[in-house]
């Protein structure tokens, strides 16, 4: 042995050196993977967000990371940008609509006047309700002023709806973020399109009620006078009224519950489950009630219509299931009708995913950075339970599929099978102990066992640093030594930058967690 014969090859390299020859950089961790390029980084945000920060990264730190990217992007091509923007949210396939707000916002300020347009443009593609039109304004005044474009696009968003449409807009969402309608309409001063148009930004503006305004002002009008619960369930149904147009007092009257619960759409049924517990309206025995809630909940149509997006879901079904707010007050019985329902709509909101008939291995980092990285801003909800969840889609699509877990060792998982309640997988995963990060066990597992597998999924952080040897190293070596050709996904959980998938090897792919592509997308990559 002489001092060349230690590891200074390319086949098998300590995670916390960077392969020779390599174009790997340092992860935050003390590891090297490599960089995803800006637009791959623009899809992480636009989808995953980075509130609350990672365990690494505070918010700030990783959102002025992810909107650096953005801005080169912009620069590159603005156009490329709004693209993106409008398929990601039109499709639905993020969990929050505010990233695409923001990047939207921010290209409303490229140099590029014909981006700058068409951004504008898509406004009202993108700020589909009036809570998004009031996100877009206070991002985009971060970037611009409110120049003839913008008034004309906000004036337009109002404008160009029919008047009932626009009625049930100004009156469900009248204010956030210190906007209001009155604010928006005074500052893009549209033209009335039409006489009914007119009466409604009277209403809006000086709180004129006129003869022959939209009925559902009339309706929300009487709602807010009235003091009798009889006469309101009349209002409600006669009017459509939604929760947000009856004064609060009624909230919790279980007669109320079931008069609005036609008019309400599935977002707000899903975000109400506990409240409807709480009030003992949703009981199991109830079973009018708790049918009609099932029955909409788990209604693939509508599901899809209403952008229900399965991250929803778990937010639901992992505070459902607690029986108590995570940040209210109150408690709640908690009935196992909801939970089964909620358990049918996850999978539903992901579409159809092709099954591979490959032979696959799941892969969770359950280490520690995964439990540290809160996604979507819920208390408790980590990085580890939301790729659990994420992996039973296609755990639960393909016949010769295995679930593991490891963090610096491998971590058994048996009690998680292809019948397991989503409930239950949380509730498994978020009692394993965690460790350090050397992915590429998963890979040396399937070595040492001599498993078949044809596909890797790896879901993680790609924070991988105490393994002596990288994840595409083990792979190749996998690959070598079964005569496997072992394809390898890497389902990026947190938007960082970072990935362990080699991108010049075309057997290796990247995709976002939490997208509602990224199953099929998955398939189709493994299938081809
Ligand atoms: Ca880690």
């Amino acid at each position: 042995m002489t001092y060349l014969n230690r590891n200074l090859g390319t086949k098998q390299t300590p995670q916390s050196e960077k392969i020779p020859g390599s174009t790997q950089i340092p992860n935050s961790a003390g590891g090297f993977t490599w960089k995803v390029d800006d637009w791959k980084r623009l899809d992480h945000f636009l989808i995953l967000g980075s509130e609350d920060g990672s365990y690494y990264a505070n918010e700030r730190e990783l959102t002025k990371d992810n909107i650096s990217s953005v801005m080169r992007c912009i620069e590159v091509d603005g156009q490329r940008v709004v693209n993106q923007v409008i398929e990601i949210s039109e499709a639905g396939r993020a969990p929050k609509n505010d990233q695409a707000l923001f990047v939207l916002a921010a290209c409303t300020a490229s140099k590029d006047i014909k981006v700058r347009m068409s951004a504008l443009e898509a406004l009202p593609r993108v700020a589909r309700i009036g809570t998004h039109l009031m996100h877009f304004i206070s991002y985009a005044e971060q970037f611009r002023g409110w120049g003839k474009g913008l008034r004309h696009a906000v004036g337009d968003w109002y404008n160009n709806k029919p008047s009932d449409k626009l009625a049930f807009q100004v009156v469900k969402y009248q204010q956030r973020d210190k906007w209001s309608n009155a604010d928006l309409l005074r500052l893009s001063h549209p033209k009335a399109r039409t006489e009914d148009h007119n009466k409604i930004y009277k209403w809006v503006v000086d709180g004129e009620l006129l003869d022959g305004v939209e009925d559902l002002i009339v309706g929300f009008a009487k709602a807010q006078a009235t003091t009798d619960e009889k006469e309101l369930i009349g209002l409600i149904t006669k009017y459509k009224l939604t929760r947000e147009m009856i004064p609060t007092q009624f909230h919790d009257k279980l007669d109320v519950w079931e008069a609005i619960l036609p008019n309400l759409g599935l977002t707000a049924i899903i975000r109400n489950l506990g409240n409807m517990s709480k009030c003992g309206f949703l009981l199991d025995g109830k079973w009018t009630a708790t049918n009609d809630v099932c029955n909409r909940i788990t209604d693939a149509a509508e599901l899809k219509r209403s952008r229900v997006h399965p991250f929803a879901i778990l937010t639901a079904l992992y505070t459902y299931q607690s029986g108590h707010g995570l940040r209210s007050k109150g408690e709640w019985p908690v009935s196992n009708a909801v939970i089964d329902a909620l358990d049918k709509a996850f999978y539903l909101s992901f579409g159809n995913v092709t099954p591979t008939n490959k032979r696959l291995m799941l892969a969770l980092d359950v280490s520690g950075s995964m439990e540290g990285s809160i996604v979507g801003g819920v208390p408790g909800l980590s990085a580890r339970v939301a790729s659990a969840a994420m992996a039973m889609v296609t755990f639960k699509t393909d016949q010769n599929t295995m679930i593991t877990a490891f963090c610096n060792t491998m971590i058994p998982i048996s009690q998680i099978g292809h019948l397991s309640r989503l409930s239950e997988v949380v509730k498994s995963i978020t009692g394993l102990p965690f460790g350090g990060t050397d992915c590429s066990l998963p890979m040396g597992y399937a070595l040492t066992n001599k498993l078949e597998i044809d596909a890797f999924i790896v879901y993680t952080d790609s924070e991988t640093w105490s393994g002596q040897i990288h994840p595409t190293q083990m792979l190749n070596k996998y690959r070598s030594e079964t005569g496997i050709p072992a394809k390898l996904i890497v389902v990026g959980m947190v938007s960082n930058g970072f990935s362990i998938a080699d991108p010049n090897d075309s057997g290796m792919m990247d995709v976002v967690g939490f997208d509602t592509a990224a199953p099929e997308v998955m398939s189709n990559f493994i299938r081809e």
